[in-house]
């Protein structure tokens, strides 16, 4: 998969998703990740991105031509065929189950915001989608791309085992059981004992338990039983 980003920090997106995993999918060519300074579509000295906001107001918005010109000069014929998200603090949610969804195009081209926001004209011009990681706001998009790459990545085929996948949390409605690992007993506090059993029917129904009762505790009325009781 491709994915290109557009950001004034290049540096911020390209750092979190050199290590680990991703950046595994990066080497074996799983993933194709190719970040761009939008100063690069400027056309003043300055190389200026942003500008104070029509209609008054505090803080500056980044200018509509250099994200314009950046997306149609590196996607070419394909911006029309590529999904093209903005990170924004207003966007829809970004969750598991858009992440399942964008690992399954080809392409993907991310514009950051930065400062108060992005000249609106980008989302009509190229029909770009505005994409929020939660409920709070960031000082830029840098680190909310990063994030939607890196869940997006660990869904790309061969990059992660299935297993893994399947099982996790927001697969379903539940989030996932606890872990454990040696040793056994640690500052007097054991591992559960069923963990240790070799009996995999009562492995699996103690963790179903557990997930039931995390999702309880962590995510209260994210399980149909509770909203209908
Ligand atoms: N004035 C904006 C906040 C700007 S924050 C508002 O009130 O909505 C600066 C930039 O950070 C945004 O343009 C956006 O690209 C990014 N950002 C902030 N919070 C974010 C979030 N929760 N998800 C995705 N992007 C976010």
């Amino acid at each position: 998969m491709r994915i290109d980003v557009f950001t004034i920090f290049p540096a911020m997106v390209d750092a979190p998703l050199s290590e680990s995993i991703v950046q595994r999918a990066r080497t074996t060519g799983r993933l194709d990740l190719r970040v761009y300074d939008l100063r690069d579509w400027t056309h003043d000295r300055h190389r200026t991105v942003d500008d104070s906001p029509y209609g008054g107001g505090p803080g500056m918005v980044m200018k509509v031509a250099p994200i314009v010109e950046g997306l149609e000069a590196v996607l070419g014929v394909d911006l029309a065929s590529t999904r093209v998200l903005i990170t924004s603090a207003g966007g829809i949610p970004f969750d598991q189950g858009m992440a399942r969804d964008l690992a399954t195009v080809e392409r993907l081209a991310i514009v950051c915001g930065h400062y108060e926001g992005i000249d609106q004209r980008v989302v009509d011009l190229v029909g770009a989608e505005e994409v929020s990681i939660g409920d709070y706001v960031l000082t830029g998009g840098e680190l909310a791309a990063a994030v939607i790459v890196d869940a997006v990545t660990r869904l790309l085929p061969g990059v992660i085992s299935p297993d893994s996948i399947d099982d996790e949390s927001h697969a379903d409605d539940l989030v996932e059981y606890p872990h454990y690992t040696r040793p056994a007993v640690y500052r007097g506090h054991p591992a559960p004992d069923v963990l240790l059993s070799g009996d995999h029917a009562a492995v699996d129904r103690w963790r179903h338990e557990q997930a039931v009762l995390r999702t309880r505790r962590n995510r209260p009325g994210r399980l149909a039983t509770d909203t209908e009781g």
